[in-house]
């Protein structure tokens, strides 16, 4: 085990961790955070320049006088695709090593109704996003999938029943590994989120955070301790379906009067069109609250008293510190956060609670795709190194 190869490996593979964890750190700092040698450290960072997987500059921060030089991860050194697929849509993003997207597309499909076609469109995203930027899909580490729908943890089987009807059992990430030849690993898109926002958006440092997003589905990401909560099957976090109105309508989960029933932008527009006598959509109902219809408007605050009542549950149970809200509802602003916080406040234990932060979500509606690759990204330190010395 401690042949000079392997002692080598190890070594290389620290530095990438320690690199992939801080960012930009002096040599000086690297043998501290590897306890590496000095000399140790030089050859491996020579090695590492020479193949273009680490740069080495003038801090933009120096002060005057001899410049302190900082080593980094090269940007485009690797790369990483993130897929969101929600109900009704497929985002991709391309984002380099350091995280930063170069690439970003949405199609619009039925992704409930067909998992081949969906596959088959995602696919033709990955082609046109690699024709588009030159980039060599031999630099790709791999494709983060955030998708709509429970996964179980042990098998990568979806729960889709009653969700998302055409993935009933399938490996979405056995298909697009099969299809794009890429190393693909699927997670629920809550999941994708919470890290998105622990890593690049509002929840960054912060180690006690749920991410609730409010789409066409509606499901929670839990990091605790700063772990995340994934549970037996993988289920933690399904709060669209935790029934709020036990005379509510009937979910296509079966249960009745499911949080998805009353706080989903489409359950809000068919309330408005069942009232109105016509149809109302997503994006009208947007612009509705936008405008302060007041029919729109009480629909909204109403979706967020019950988010708020689902939240206080949580909050009591898991200890939070950060309530990320995000999804398409995401957008009405202080019309559904000001009912989510006061429904929250009145049905936890508000003292307890004192620093407890809800905030809208930074990354909006890309976070899902940008968490997916940086699921990919987080194993880059390994993958640089496997087979590499
Ligand atoms: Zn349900």
């Amino acid at each position: 085990m401690s042949s000079p190869a392997n002692m080598r490996r190890l070594g290389r593979l620290r530095v990438l961790q320690a690199l992939a964890e801080a960012g930009e750190v002096s040599r000086g700092d690297l043998v501290q955070l590897t306890a590496l040698s000095r000399a140790t450290i030089s050859s491996l960072i020579a090695d590492l320049i020479r193949e273009g997987v680490v740069r080495e500059e003038i801090a933009a921060s120096s002060r005057p006088g001899r410049p302190p030089l900082v080593v980094s991860l090269a940007p485009a050194a690797g790369y990483a695709f993130g897929l969101d697929l929600g109900h009704d849509h497929a985002r991709l993003v391309l984002s380099d090593l350091a995280g930063t997207p170069v690439w970003d597309d949405t199609v619009e499909i039925d992704v409930d109704s067909s998992a081949e076609d969906t596959v088959a469109a995602a696919t033709e995203l990955i082609d046109a996003a690699l024709e588009d930027t030159g980039i060599d899909r031999g630099t790709v580490l791999g494709l983060g999938v955030g998708i709509a729908c429970p996964v179980d943890r042990r098998t990568g089987v979806l729960r889709a029943e009653g969700i998302m009807p055409a993935w009933v059992g399938t490996k979405p990430a056995e298909m697009f590994t099969e299809r794009t030849g890429l190393r693909t690993l699927a997670v629920n898109d809550a999941n994708a989120c919470v890290v998105a926002e622990r890593r690049y958006g509002v929840a960054r440092g912060c180690d006690d955070v749920v991410y609730l997003r409010l789409s066409a589905g509606i499901g929670a990401g839990v990091v605790c301790d700063g772990r995340m909560l994934l549970g037996h099957d993988g289920l933690v976090g399904e709060l669209g379906h935790i029934s709020v109105d036990p005379r509510g309508e009937v979910c296509r989960c079966g249960n009745r009067g499911c949080l998805e029933t009353i706080a989903s932008p489409a359950a809000i527009a068919k309330l408005l069109s069942r009232s109105w006598g016509r149809l109302v959509t997503n994006a009208e109902l947007m612009a509705l609250v936008a405008d302060g219809d007041r029919g729109a408007t009480r629909a909204v605050e109403d979706a967020g008293d019950a988010v708020g009542r689902t939240l206080a549950m949580t909050v009591m149970t898991l200890n939070p510190r950060l309530v990320v809200v995000g999804g398409e509802l995401a957008a009405a602003g202080d019309v559904l956060f000001d009912p989510i916080r006061r429904a929250l406040r009145r049905n936890s234990v508000g003292d307890l609670h004192g620093e407890l932060q809800v905030m809208d979500s930074a990354l909006g509606d890309g976070a899902s795709a940008r968490g997916a690759a940086a699921l990919v990204l987080a194993e880059a330190p390994n993958l640089l190194t496997i087979d590499k010395v």
